[in-house]
């Protein structure tokens, strides 16, 4: 299919406009910047994906918001996201693979004046050696993207595209797809750019529960199944199309409104349970958690509304 034009991408959102869940000493953006309008809390892919691994990170995420550290891997992928955003701002003949490259350098800047400490945080000073080979392991990334497609044949509807509906249920689904595609005959595909390993079974089956979100928020908003659902992998070279139907996505919906009931219904009493399973090794709570012998902090209710422009944090981003 051959998208055409029909929207200009936002500019980059910051680091920390972004953070829903909050990077290690340093404040939330509602914290930081202009006051935000309060917003319903509304349920994202990734906020989702929490609860359904286990409903207490989903709690320590969602509504203690504790601080997390973002991992290099993690920060790499926001880095990414970045430049590919950035590239299609460019006139089409000019995206090259070298434009690209180019844009890696400004970009880290860019994040680092949103998160003056996240250099530290990763590396040992602007001087370590560590820094530019993770900073050209980016750049690798970024040269598997040409070969996966050819952005010069490509012109995005939209690129890093806020989706917010509300569903017959009350229920508010909210999420940032990467880039949205509409062929001339209307056709819409929605890509989305994964740096981290190409999926197993199980990572597949996330990564399409995501997809599927933002193809149920699409049909809400805009009335319209999604042709295709993209998800690139960089490093392995590969990607994942998915076609799906009204139907599934309706049954879908059902799906999200389960999930939005379970939530809300632990979030009334404060019963948002551990579930120890091997993903904790990569949980930033652990000595929190009940479940390693941790105590929560005391739980602070259930919030009726928040300040966060948006529900799709950092982290998720950055895989
Ligand atoms: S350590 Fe495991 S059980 Fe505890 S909150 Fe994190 S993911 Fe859940």
């Amino acid at each position: 299919m051959s998208p055409e034009v029909s929207e200009v991408s936002p500019t980059l959102r910051s680091v920390t406009d972004t953070a829903g869940i909050e990077i290690a000493g340093i404040p939330a953006a509602d914290e930081v910047a202009e006051p935000s309008p309060r917003r319903r809390p509304a349920l994202s892919p990734s906020r989702a994906g929490d609860f359904k691994q286990c409903p207490l990170l989903y709690r320590f995420r969602a509504i203690d918001r504790l601080p997390e550290q973002p991992s290099r891997a993690q920060v790499r992928g926001t880095l990414v996201h970045a430049v590919l955003e950035r590239l299609y701002d460019l006139p089409a003949p000019q995206r090259s693979p070298e434009a690209a490259r180019g844009l890696v350098g400004p970009a880290w800047e860019e994040l680092c004046a949103g998160i003056p400490e996240l250099a530290g945080q990763l590396f040992e000073g602007a001087d370590d050696p560590e820094l530019p080979e993770w900073l050209e392991s980016a750049a690798a990334l970024l040269e598997a993207y040409f070969r996966l497609e050819d952005p010069r044949l490509l012109e995005p509807a939209a690129r890093e595209l806020l989706v917010e509906t509300e569903l017959a249920s009350g229920l508010l689904l909210r999420g940032y797809i990467d880039r949205l595609d509409i062929a001339p005959s209307g056709e819409v595909r929605v890509v989305d750019y994964k740096t981290g390993a190409a999926p197993r079974e199980a990572g597949e089956v996330a990564a399409l529960f995501q997809m599927k979100f933002y193809a149920l928020a699409l049909l809400h908003e805009r009335g319209v199944v999604p042709a295709q659902l993209r998800l690139m992998y960089l490093s392995a070279g590969e990607y994942l199309t998915y076609e799906p139907d009204e139907p599934e996505l309706r049954r879908f919906e059902h799906t999200l409104e389960a999930i939005w009931l379970a939530i809300r219904t632990a979030g009334e009493t404060g019963d948002f349970r551990p579930n120890r399973t091997r993903m904790c090794d990569w949980c930033s709570h652990k000595a929190l958690c009940p479940a390693w012998d941790g105590t929560p902090p005391e739980y602070p209710g259930w919030p009726e509304s928040v300040d966060a422009p948006v529900d799709e944090p950092l982290l998720d981003r950055m895989e």
